[in-house]
């Protein structure tokens, strides 16, 4: 297969369609409604449609929506992960980073494969099972050699019964060659948010640097796809342009590598501007209000029911939990977006604040668990699907039908379990174990109940990693 070189998003015709669909009679916007309870996801017409709604009566009637699509695909299970940062060099100048490259106060540095492992413990120590990888971009400093090294440490360090069973990688946009070291190296989702999918803005936003290249970014996926990584997750950073252009643009991304490779993205992420260390928010005129970051989230959701949206932990903690309704899929927990910040000496400040962005959320797992187990949701430490090989099409056609909360819930309960046996304090795990009994009825199939319950108990016994 050809490696795109195609600019595929089309300003004039996003805004074509932006235009031709605003402020549609309430009836049409009713219809498109309708038919997105059908969970079989939307044409960008009606995308363009939706997001640009204002009336308040039909705007609750999308949340209503998409909340019911949520419930109705993702239950109400909670996928936790957690980024690491493993280095902060950077050669780009992007201007809404702490990490960029003029940025002469930032402590720069690189962890060793001894501290990438002491994080990795203290990640294990929390109960994560999947993180997400991220380094800035430094060809000397970071190459691909040392990315895959860390890979290999990651996967091996073992702290009692934790493992890290999936590492999804954001690194800069790189050739078809290094992708395939990545496919090697067992990565789970190659991460890399476009930011803004406006030309212009794109080019202010990054005026330095590989990453200047718009099409070179654009077209990364494209490269990761054809090296045979088949989960792929886009993103935008709102609040660098205009919300309703960039999730037209992210609509046109997910088609176009549907058109191409015959499946879409596994995720979005959506990340919204906020202020990082010399990073002021003064000049940035397109930032999202609370109210419309809801529906940006929302219509998404109606969207691309099937792919997984991520939430970081930018969003403070109540206005986070009215996210997840909506729409949200999987959350960081615990996170720290400094490297090096999660293994402390006692006493030590973490660098959480010195870091890439302003972290909003410093619940630490523990308690974030607490509080979704109390609003009805079970937290899940599943990567199953990665590690049975069900990705890319596959993963697409069993989500497609319906069937994936069969082999989610399930999951999510067992993964749960771990945790509770594992890490968890008494008081949690008594909130934990009520949960788990209340998320177990809602499995339909009795013979994949029954299954579970069988499960939990070799989990008592001290099996792990069961999985559907
Ligand atoms: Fe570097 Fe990434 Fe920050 Fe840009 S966003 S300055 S590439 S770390
Ligand atoms: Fe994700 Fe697959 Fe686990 Fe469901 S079963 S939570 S889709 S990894």
């Amino acid at each position: 297969m050809k490696t795109e070189t195609k600019d595929f998003i089309d300003e004039q015709y996003i805004w074509s369609l932006l235009d031709a669909n605003r402020e549609l009679p309430a009836e049409e916007i009713n219809g498109i409604i309708d038919r997105a309870k059908e969970a079989r996801g939307l044409e960008p017409w009606e995308v363009a449609a939706l997001i640009q709604t204002t009336d308040e009566e039909l705007l609750q009637r999308i949340y209503a929506t998409a909340r019911e699509i949520k419930e109705k695909i993702y239950g109400r299970r909670m996928v936790f992960f957690a980024p690491l940062y493993i280095s902060n060099h950077c050669v780009n100048g992007c201007v809404y980073c702490g990490y960029h490259s003029s940025n002469r106060d930032m402590h720069r540095r690189k962890l060793s494969m001894e501290e990438i492992a002491e994080e990795v413990r203290a990640l294990e120590e929390m109960g994560h099972k999947r993180i997400a990888l991220e380094t800035g971009e430094h060809p000397k400093e970071c190459p691909i050699e040392y990315v895959l090294e860390a890979m290999r440490t990651i996967y091996e360090v073992q702290e009692g019964n934790g493992n890290i069973r999936r590492i999804n990688v954001n690194i800069a946009a790189t050739t078809v060659d290094e992708y395939r070291k990545l496919k090697e190296a067992g990565i789970g989702t190659y991460v890399l948010f476009q930011e803004t999918y406006h030309h212009e803005t794109y080019r202010k936003m990054h005026p330095s640097g590989p990453k200047s290249n718009y099409l070179w970014h654009l077209t990364a996926m494209d490269r990761a796809m054809e090296a045979g990584i088949d989960d792929v997750g886009l993103g935008v950073l709102f609040g660098l342009y205009d919300f309703r252009f960039e999730v037209m643009g992210l609509m046109m991304h997910a088609r176009h590598l549907e058109e191409v490779f015959g499946v879409g993205c596994h995720t979005i992420s959506v990340p919204r501007l906020r202020p990082a260390e010399g990073v002021s928010l003064d000049n940035f005129p397109h930032l999202v209000s609370d109210q419309d970051f809801r529906k940006v989230i929302a219509v998404l959701r109606l969207a691309v029911p099937y792919t997984g949206m991520l939430l970081s932990t930018r969003e403070r903690p109540g206005y986070r939990d009215e996210l997840f309704a909506l729409g949200i899929s999987q959350i960081s927990a615990g996170s720290c977006t400094g490297v090096g910040g999660y293994r402390q000496e006692p006493g030590e400040r973490r660098e959480c604040n010195t870091a890439q962005f302003v972290v909003e959320d410093e619940r630490t797992p523990e308690q974030l668990i607490q509080s979704l187990c109390v609003s009805g949701y079970i937290p899940s430490y599943c990567t199953a699907c990665y590690r049975s090989g069900r990705t890319g099409d596959r993963f697409m056609a069993l989500a497609k039908t319906g069937e994936i909360g069969n082999v989610c819930q399930p999951n999510a309960i067992l993964t749960f379990k771990e945790y509770l046996e594992d890490y968890a304090s008494p008081e949690t795990r008594e909130l934990g174990e009520q949960t788990i009994q209340r998320h177990l009825e809602l499995i339909t199939s009795k013979p994949v109940r029954d299954k579970t319950v069988e499960r939990l108990h070799l989990i008592e016994q001290g099996q792990r990693d069961l999985y559907f």
